[in-house]
């Protein structure tokens, strides 16, 4: 292998403020790899396209509950790829030329693991995160283990393979978690792909949705929201989402959405502690909270709220292969219009697109690798 193969690589975990001094990506750089050799159970593949997500911009950023992640590291979960060769082992039918989308996650897949036995890798305790735990999709190559490949359904083109993880983490808390009924009014709280893609699902299941974002959001991403016909609620820590919705929020119809300013289901996609905090006072009694996010620090709960409202707050961590399939045929049959919320950037403008995604200039960024 002579041509030289490049790839996005995590290096630095300096605490980086994205409205601070000096590049947004200076923790990062593209670098020349090596790909190493095959071990048992693995194979080469060439990347097609891949989605920068909202947590390889948190790692590139030094926050800290990335602090886990090793450094070097070429980042990336989300994409397709094309097998190139097979290493020593059994990979059932897999063979060279299928492309594929990897489990973002892979389990320990022993015995008595309490996850893996039940299928769910999303779940292990000591599962290998591709891109975080080992080097993932921001290489122009990647080695990875042919168990945790997933073959790309047929009418599903690379470029939609990219946002088969991200979709399937959506499919996994609204079928798992959410338990939405025709009618209801469902607030999505930060507008990143994760708080779109909630977005659409949700709507797609027949609830009303509205979804919110904060100054940095307007240009782009609110504005997206709008053009896909949800209600979009700017917040700020002066106007919050509990007094806007007090206050009273309209439909484009002129309805008033909520009741008595609380709403049936609250997805929590934005990732503030502050937003998790001030959730359990916008949902009415009985009513969901499913938080999908993660934190940089603890969050305070009012729990003693919670009890007296009997609201059920659940956590939605990754996805497994079923969720795959349930995202591959949204995408299939558009229900989930992917096409709407990609920009696409070529390989050599990566650093771009890692700042206009950490900047919010984008929707969802997508590289194409090669
Ligand atoms: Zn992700
Ligand atoms: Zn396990």
């Amino acid at each position: 292998m002579s041509e030289k193969i490049k790839g996005f690589c995590l290096q630095g975990s300096e605490k980086i403020y994205p409205n601070g001094e000096g590049s947004v990506t200076r923790n990062t750089a593209v670098v020349e790899m090596e790909i190493p050799a095959l071990k048992t159970g693995e194979i080469l593949a060439k990347t097609l396209y891949t989605g920068i997500c909202g947590s390889d911009n948190s790692a590139a950023l030094g926050k800290s509950n990335f602090d886990w992640v090793e450094r070097p590291r070429i980042i990336g979960h989300e994409f397709s790829a094309e097998v190139m060769a097979l290493g020593p082992g059994d990979h059932g039918d897999l063979k060279v030329g299928d492309i594929f989308t990897p489990l973002a996650m892979l389990g320990c897949q022993e015995e008595d693991c309490p996850a893996c036995s039940v299928a769910k890798w999303n779940l292990c305790p000591s599962k290998q995160i591709i891109g975080f735990h080992r080097n993932g999709g921001f290489g122009q190559q990647v080695v990875l283990e042919s168990d945790r490949v997933v073959p790309l359904m047929k009418g599903l083109t690379p470029e939609q393979g990219a946002l088969v993880e991200p979709l399937s983490i959506i499919v996994n808390a609204l079928h798992n978690k959410c338990n939405i009924k025709p009618g209801q009014d469902v607030v999505v709280t930060g507008c990143g792909i994760i708080g779109l893609m909630s977005a659409e699902l949700a709507r797609a299941a027949g609830a009303r949705v509205a979804i919110t974002g904060i100054a940095h959001d307007r240009e782009v991403r609110l504005k997206k929201a709008k053009e896909r016909g949800f209600i979009t609620i700017e917040v700020a820590p002066e106007n919050p989402l509990a007094s806007q919705l007090n206050k009273g929020i309209k439909d484009a119809k002129g309805n008033a959405f909520g009741t008595h300013g609380k709403v049936d289901l609250l997805i929590e996609c934005s990732g503030v502690p502050q937003v998790l905090s001030e959730a359990i006072s916008v949902v009415r009694p009985e009513g969901d909270i499913c938080v999908i996010a993660t934190y940089p620090k603890e969050v305070e709960i009012n729990a003693t709220h919670l009890t007296r409202t009997s609201l059920n707050m659940r956590g939605s961590m990754g996805s497994c292969r079923a969720d795959y399939m349930v995202a591959q045929k949204l995408m299939v049959t558009g229900v989930f219009p992917s096409e709407a919320y990609t920009n696409l950037y070529e390989f050599d403008d990566i650093t771009t697109a890692f700042e206009d995604s950490i900047k919010a200039n984008n929707v969802k960024a997508v590289i194409k690798m090669n």
